[in-house]
């Protein structure tokens, strides 16, 4: 490994550290494929190192005692700082993940910001309940800080998905210890670096660095230390934190996969649904946790909905992630695209039909539109992470609603009509944590965002994350009736 490449160390207790028994692992860009940065390659014991930091800023420093309006002052400047940094910080995601630089600058960053702008604010205008008690009692309820919190991120999203998870851990008063994805350390270093811009204590926000199985990911939720695990990633990866934290009781909030069902029923608005269907599959490579990637189309206008969304693939711009006309950029790794391709083995196969896409340069997958493969197969029913859209067609709601719910993922929905009472009906009817009608990805970070089935344990947003980063605490009071 080269000397000369920049090297992304650990962010513990408010210094930047080496490993305890110095090595490194190479951040690969995706597009060059070549080394961009060395990494710190944390064990297990730096993790612990981290989460003891972690802890003592819990239990004896000033975080969790400085109340809500004072930390979010801090955390209005670091989104403040974010913002002024987007360039930097986009750029990190970018060059670490192929995503091109259009959406991670110009949404990813802000969305990241206002992460921790919400957060702030949710916890300080935030009110308990009161219980008047017609006993002779008085009842309300206190949100304490729950304590050291572990953040799991996986590399799809890499800033956006972890501040989703330190925004609320900070906002609610606890100390955090965040592990980012092997494949994209460098947001999160910037991350950590700016909160100490910010104001905020050292210890509060430490970032370990490396990988999970025997690492520091798994010393993260085997630790006894350790009060609240919320991870992001694959469900076969939740299974395994949600039993390492089953031996320490340690709750969990776990975000998982999908095969998000996208039905585009007859009387939708075309143009409408081609173009969301294409960015709820496309956008970021469909290496989207949400990504719309069983589309049903119904069967009298399944021709023309095909036709469309190839037209649309086709004409997306594809190439550099670093230029700000690029709409695709290549998957996020040499393992990850090898994944994808074999989901074209797969298409042969079940004799499927590849209307356009198939792979491009490098590790770059084109935009790709499937049809003719079983319902029951591989391809209607694993995530497979990338841009490939698999379409299948229908005849009646009732039939749609059944394959749409035969899944054993239940992350989200995504539905076209212009038939008001179908949207609702259908709405209710999807087994799903979100279902979006006529669009998609629409956030209101107020909203409970999470999966059903094998796409996650838990919900976060607004009073969710309230509910998973604190102890909720009653507290009766007997009143002398006189
Ligand atoms: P992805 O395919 O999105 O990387 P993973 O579930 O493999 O999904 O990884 C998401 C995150 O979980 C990464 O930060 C990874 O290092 C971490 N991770 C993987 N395995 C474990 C594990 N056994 N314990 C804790 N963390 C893990």
């Amino acid at each position: 490994m080269s000397d000369d490449l920049p090297v992304i160390p650990h962010i513990i207790d408010g210094e930047e550290v080496e490993s305890l028994e110095p090595a490194y692992f190479e951040d690969i860009n995706p597009y060059t494929r070549e080394p961009r940065a060395r990494v710190a390659l944390g064990t297990q014991r730096d993790a612990e190192r981290a989460i003891d930091s972690a802890r003592r800023a819990f239990d004896t420093g000033p975080w969790p005692r400085m109340g809500y309006a004072a930390r979010a002052t801090v955390l209005h400047r670091l989104a403040d700082l974010m913002e002024s940094k987007a360039e930097e910080l986009g750029m990190a995601d970018t060059l670490d993940m192929g995503k091109p630089i259009a959406l991670t600058t110009h949404h990813d960053v802000p969305r990241s910001a206002r992460n921790f702008r919400f957060f702030a604010d949710h916890a300080a205008l935030s009110t308990g309940d009161q219980l008047p008690m017609d006993t002779g009692h008085h009842g309300y309820s206190l949100f304490e800080p729950a304590g050291v919190v572990a953040a799991i991120s996986p590399w799809n999203f890499p800033l956006m998905l972890e501040t989703w998870k330190v925004a609320p851990a900070l906002a609610w008063g606890n100390t955090v210890v965040l592990k980012p994805a092997e494949d994209t350390p460098a947001s999160a270093h910037l991350l950590g670096r700016l909160a100490f811009e910010a104001g905020m204590p050292p210890g509060v926000l430490n970032v370990v660095q490396g990988f999970g199985p025997n690492a520091p990911g798994e010393a993260l939720t085997r630790s006894p230390k350790v009060d609240r695990i919320t991870f992001t990633g694959e469900s076969g990866t939740g299974r395994i934190i949600a039993a390492a934290a089953a031996k320490n009781l340690v709750p969990v909030s776990l975000e998982l996969g999908g095969k998000g069902a996208n039905i585009v029923f007859d009387d939708a608005d075309m143009s409408t649904a081609v173009e969301w269907s294409a960015k709820a599959i496309f956008t970021n490579s469909g290496q989207v946790c949400l990504a719309g990637s069983r589309i049903y189309a119904h069967v009298s206008v399944f021709d023309e909905f095909v036709e469309r969304l190839v037209a649309t693939a086709e004409a997306m711009r594809f190439g550099d992630p670093t230029h700000p006309d690029t709409e695709l950029g290549p998957l996020a790794s040499k393992e990850h695209y090898a994944k994808v391709m074999s989901y074209f083995d797969v298409l042969v196969e079940e004799g499927g039909t590849l209307h356009t896409g198939g792979p491009g340069d490098g590790w770059a997958v084109r935009p790709s539109v499937v049809t003719n493969v079983p319902l029951t197969g591989r391809m209607c029913r694993e995530e497979i992470f990338g841009p490939i859209a698999v379409v299948v067609p229908f005849t009646t709601e009732e039939e749609v609603v059944g394959h749409a719910n035969d899944t054993r993922y239940g992350l989200n929905a995504i539905l076209f009509t212009e038939n008001l009472s179908r949207a609702h009906r259908v709405s209710a009817r999807l087994r799903a944590g979100t279902v979006w009608v006529n669009c998609f990805f629409v956030r209101d970070l107020r909203a409970p965002f999470g999966g059903v089935g094998d796409s996650g344990v838990g919900r976060e947003g607004g009073n969710f994350s309230r509910e998973f980063f604190t102890e909720p605490k009653a507290v009766v009071m007997a009143i002398d009736r006189g």
